[in-house]
């Protein structure tokens, strides 16, 4: 079932978990530059959001050959800035705040549903693995752990949702790498800005009591990213939010 992940305008599942290297250290001397000439492209509006990317045109253009600039087009998949969908090509892709900001509102409704029904299925085993995941995303962030902070995140997260034994979740739940990594690509160290408490959250899966789970949940997700949300207002307003490696990082 594709379409409600399809419904976001999101990438399917599959490029999720397949952008997981696209990070700019990997990036071949070429492949930086061709990354550099499509965001240029993109913020003058040349290419537009929403267009499809045509590889061979821009390969002529750019004046280069397909595999660097396939890895381009991979590095700005992962920053959110380019969609692949699976059998019709690249487009592209910028968020605005309020957009992120939305995808953050369902994701929060919809985990708070997911840690209601864990309350009927969650083991001890299940339990100890999340406290264990929680005291480790307590802990401060080294330098550089951003991404491990951020794969260990989602991780907690998708845990409960597959707890929840709902298929349904789990696929429209997809989306939840995405967001944090367009945040952290957007304003890199902000995980470590917010008090983020997952360990109130074990514990109120652990009282197996369905409405202290939901709201524990509830109050976990969108608090989480409020400052988050504060300091973008005042960095885009209500405009695209553009990638922070765009302003000399
Ligand atoms: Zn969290």
């Amino acid at each position: 079932m594709r379409l409600p992940v399809a419904a976001f305008g999101l990438p399917s599942d599959n490029s999720t978990t397949s952008r997981k290297k696209g990070s700019n250290g990997s990036l071949s001397t070429t492949a930086v530059r061709l990354r550099q000439e499509l965001i240029s492209l993109i913020l003058s509006g040349e290419i537009a959001a929403g267009r499809r990317l045509d590889q061979r045109q821009l390969a002529k253009r750019l004046k280069t050959t397909t595999a660097p600039l396939r890895e381009a087009f991979s590095a700005l998949e992962s920053e959110g800035m380019l969609v692949r969908q699976q059998g019709l090509g690249v487009f592209c892709r910028i968020y605005t705040v309020l957009e992120v900001e939305e995808m953050v509102e369902i994701r929060g409704v919809l985990e708070a549903l997911a840690a209601r029904r864990a309350t009927a299925h969650i083991s001890e085993v299940n339990l100890n693995d999340l406290r264990r995941i929680a005291a480790q995303l307590a802990k401060p962030i080294p330098a550089g752990g951003d991404q491990e902070y951020m794969d260990l995140h989602v991780d907690f997260h998708k845990k409960i949702v597959q707890i929840s034994r709902s298929l349904r979740l789990q696929e429209l739940l997809e989306f939840h790498r995405l967001i944090d990594v367009i945040l952290a690509n957007i304003v890199p160290g902000l995980w470590g800005t917010e008090p983020h408490d997952h360990l109130g959250v074990v514990d109120a899966l652990a009282s197996r009591n369905p409405e202290s789970a939901e709201q524990a949940m509830r109050n976990h997700v969108a608090p989480t990213y409020h400052n988050r949300f504060a300091s973008l207002r005042v960095r885009f307003g209500e405009g695209l939010i553009l990638p922070a490696t765009m302003h000399g990082r």
